[in-house]
This record gives structure tokens, sequence and C-alpha cells, in this order.
């Protein structure tokens, strides 16, 4: 008999379905125009559309995946990428997930929660380099409840040193229950992420030991469906690459996305979609790895399947692979990132046994924005939306007419502003403001350019439209 709690909260991953589907081998080029001709138009795609993608493998068809995705992201998102920073509050575990050097068993580790002092040093570290958007990190453990993850976003954002101050705070943790959420909705955070890991049950089960807390599928699949019942409307999803099947893994993450946008009107604020790397005791199987070239096609048959869903690429991936995917639809990266405990503060090459796994782009993030500025980018910083309450719904109303662009493109170039003239290096500051010149050209707010004058004087920070 099906009980009430399964009726709420029912596994609304189809396995059976989706295994059939990520396994149809045979392109079809009249289904792959036709799934793209309805992501053109802004249409969130079935995940029988998102499979008719999937199974392109032509390099012409490719090619037509790839050029409607930049078109996609162009028309949605403008050239902008919002730039952030983890910060890893803590590494005790209660679980013992295979593939994480956190796990509980893993001895090798160095274990370590940030206290007051030392977290205030990391956030002082990090706006001194120019950052304004953080995700906290926490493993899962007792000494972790939401009272804890609560007060340190509030210590987070009272650090201000110089101009600096972080103005969105997001969380990578646990799934909470309803009251753990309203908490840490109050503590004013802006995304909860938390990622699937797997959406294929079996695999889930194999790399989440029983009896262990994460090891209930269930509980984390709704880990989402909780936090917005509880009033946390902004939330980011994401699959672990590397541990099944990829295409099983894309289909997982659009039927999420469909769940929560079929309960609550508008599906998740983020994507993110990891490949698994190498960590303290664990090596990935080089079998299940996605290679480069699906990793691609992956990226941007998200793009295509999820319009309006921003995308985050994180320094796992190499700089070359970071600039070879970014154009199909990542709308969200980090950039001189250190994932070791208490990192910003130290000197010297990262070590695996500080940290989760090994990352793959280790430059500043004067390099990183150096870089997007000479390809075409506009680096942003920008947190108006979240401040101004557009999100979830509300925000859905500003991304689905194409609003986006008429408030993201003149907030991202304020605050490049800001930082070029707070934080930048003369050579970034210089190609900065040029960038800056020739984009605030094209834009028609008559705001803009007295909040530019503002900010280019010296006199105000934190202006936005
Ligand atoms: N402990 C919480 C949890 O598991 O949800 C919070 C975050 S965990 C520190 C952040 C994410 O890192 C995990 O959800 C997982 O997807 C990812 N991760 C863990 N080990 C990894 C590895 N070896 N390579 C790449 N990503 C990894
Ligand atoms: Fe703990 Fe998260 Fe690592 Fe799993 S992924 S061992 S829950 S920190």
């Amino acid at each position: 008999m099906t009980t009430a709690a399964e009726i709420k909260y029912p596994d609304f991953i189809d396995g059976e379905l989706l295994s059939r589907l990520a396994g149809k081998g045979r392109e079809d080029p009249g289904r792959v125009r036709a799934a793209i001709g309805r992501a053109l138009e802004k249409e969130p795609l079935t995940v029988e559309e998102t499979a008719g993608l999937l199974a392109a493998d032509s390099e012409d068809l490719l090619e037509e995946i790839f050029a409607a995705a930049r078109q996609l992201k162009r028309d949605v998102y403008g050239n902008r990428i919002v730039i952030f920073a983890p910060l890893y509050i803590g590494n005790l575990c209660v679980n013992d997930c295979v593939y994480c050097a956190f796990r509980r068993t893993q001895e090798a580790t160095l274990r370590r929660t940030l206290s007051e002092a030392e977290l205030r040093r990391q956030v002082e570290a990090l706006e001194d380099a120019g950052h304004k958007r953080l995700i906290l990190v926490f493993g899962e453990h007792p000494d972790y409840p939401p009272e804890f993850i609560a007060r340190t976003v509030r210590a987070t954002y009272s650090v201000k040193k110089g101009r600096g101050a972080i103005r969105r705070v997001n969380i990578n943790a646990a799934p909470l229950d309803h009251d753990g959420y309203r908490m840490v909705k109050e503590a004013g955070i802006g995304t909860y992420q938390i990622f699937q890991e797997s959406y294929h049950r079996p695999t889930y089960q194999a790399v989440h030991p029983a009896g262990t807390r994460k090891a209930d599928y269930l509980y984390r699949l709704h880990g989402l469906t909780r936090a917005w019942e509880a009033g946390c409307d902004d939330v980011g999803i994401g699959a672990l690459f590397g541990l099944c099947d990829w295409k099983f893994e894309v289909l997982g993450l659009v039927s999420h996305g469909r769940f929560l946008a079929e309960r609550f009107g508008c599906g998740p604020h983020t994507i993110s979609f990891p490949r698994l790397r190498p960590a303290q005791g664990f090596n990935p199987e080089p079998g299940r790895l996605v290679s480069d070239r699906d990793f691609k096609k992956l990226v941007a048959v998200l793009r295509l399947a999820v319009p309006y869903t921003g995308m985050i690429l994180t320094a796992r991936e190499p700089a070359a692979i970071r600039r070879a995917v970014m154009e199909f639809g990542v709308s969200q990266i980090d950039a001189g990132t250190r994932i070791e405990l208490a990192g910003y503060t130290r000197k010297g090459p990262q070590e695996l046994k500080r940290e989760q796994f090994e990352i793959g782009d280790t430059r500043s993030l004067d390099e990183i924005v150096g870089e997007l500025l000479q390809t075409g980018y506009i680096p942003s910083f920008c947190t108006a939306c979240y401040r101004l309450g557009r999100t979830g719904v509300q925000f859905m109303e500003y991304a689905v007419p194409g609003f986006i662009r008429n408030f993201c493109t003149p907030n991202a170039l304020l605050t490049l502003a800001e930082y070029l003239e707070d934080y930048a290096s003369e050579e970034t500051r210089r190609a900065g403001w040029r960038v800056l010149e020739r984009e605030a050209a094209g834009l028609a707010d008559p705001r803009f350019a007295g909040r530019l004058d503002r900010i280019r004087s010296g006199k105000e920070r934190d202006l936005y439209l």
C-alpha cells in the first residue's frame, strides 16, 4: 500500500524509463532538430526530447546542438559570467561516500572546523581578492546543525574589510528538515544546493553505504522539496558525473527540474554537473568517467533542456576545459578557488590530505577575470536580484520575457567596475575598462551612466538596478 509520505514525496525518477531512453543509440536528425527548435523557443524540454539530443552523435548534428546552445545562452544570459568562491567550513562527516575524502573512514584526511576567528580571516582574504559571492560548504555532522549553519552565514555577512563585503552566501550542505531550512533562510542565504550525486538508485546505494544518513535516497531526493516548502525558493540541483552512465544522470537532472517546476511553478535556480576527481584514497573508475567530448555535449544538451536554469562549472575542471565549454551555456564559475580548510590564507600548493578532492583550475581571481575579459565575457559579481527579492517564481517572471539582460548586463558592469577600481591588477584594470566602455555604449537604461560615474569616482559602492 502506498503511504501518505510516498504520495507527498514520491520517487519521481522513473529508473526504467530513463535507462531505456539513455540507452537509445541511434540518432534521429528529425527528432534532434525538433528538440532544438523547441529549446530555442525557450521551452523546457521533456526527458524524451532530451534523450533525442543525447543520442545525436554525428559531427554535423553535434555542431547544430552546440550552435543552438551558444545562441540560447546569449539570448537568455547575454555574455556575462557570474563569479563566486567556495569556502569550506568544516570537514567532519558521519557519511562514508566512497568518492569523497571527507568520508568518515578516511583516516588520512586532516579534520578541521573553522573557528569564528578563522572564518573571519578566510572571509577577509576573499574580500581582499574582490569576491562578493560565496558558497559555504559543510560535511554532514552533529557539530553542523542548522543553528551552526545559520550562525556561520551571519558571521560571514558581518565581515567587512576595507570596501569589501560578501553580499550573497549560498550553501552546499546536507539536506535538512523543514525547521532547519527555515532557520538558515532567516540568516539570509541565497541558493541552497544539494547534489543528488546519482539519480540511478542502484548506483546511489552502492556508493553511499547502508546504515549512513546519506544512504536514504528519497530523503535526499526530496531535500529541496522540503527546502521549497519551508520557504527557500532558490535551490540548486546537481549530479556527480562519473558514478554511472552520464546520459542517465542528465535525464535524472531534467526529471528533477521538471518535478520542482510542476510542484512549485518554478524550476531550480542552478544546475551543477561536477565530474569526479581523484581524492585522498579514491581514484575514479576510468571506464565511467565522462570524456571531454561527451562533457561538451552534456553541457550543451543541459543548456537546451533547461533554458532558464543557471549552470555552474567549477574549478574541478582544468582551465582549458572551462574555456572550451563555457560558451555552451555556463552562467557561473568559481575563481581563485582553494578548497582545503583555511586555504585562502595558506601559501603554497594545495595538499590532497587537506581537501575534499583535487581541483583542476588553480588560477587566481584576477587571472580568470583577465581571461574572461579577453575572450569576450563580462565577469559579474552581481547579487541584485536576490537582494531585490527577484528569486523563485519572481525571478522566472523577470527571466522569461528576456528582461534578465536588461537587469543583468548593467548590473554585471557596475560590479565589474567596482572590481576593477578596488582589486584588479593594472593590466586587468585597463582591459576591463575597455570592455566596460564598449558594453556600456549599447545600454538603454538612463540610470546606468550615473551609477557608473559614481562608482568610478570612488564615492559609492553597491549600486544596482
Ligand atoms: N556533505 C554535503 C553533501 O554531501 O551534500 C555537502 C557537500 S560535499 C562537501 C560537496 C559535493 O562535492 C558533493 O555533493 C559531491 O558531489 C562533490 N564531491 C565529493 N567528492 C568529489 C570528488 N571526488 N570529485 C568531485 N566532486 C566531489
Ligand atoms: Fe560527507 Fe558530503 Fe563528503 Fe559524503 S560528499 S563524505 S556527505 S562531505
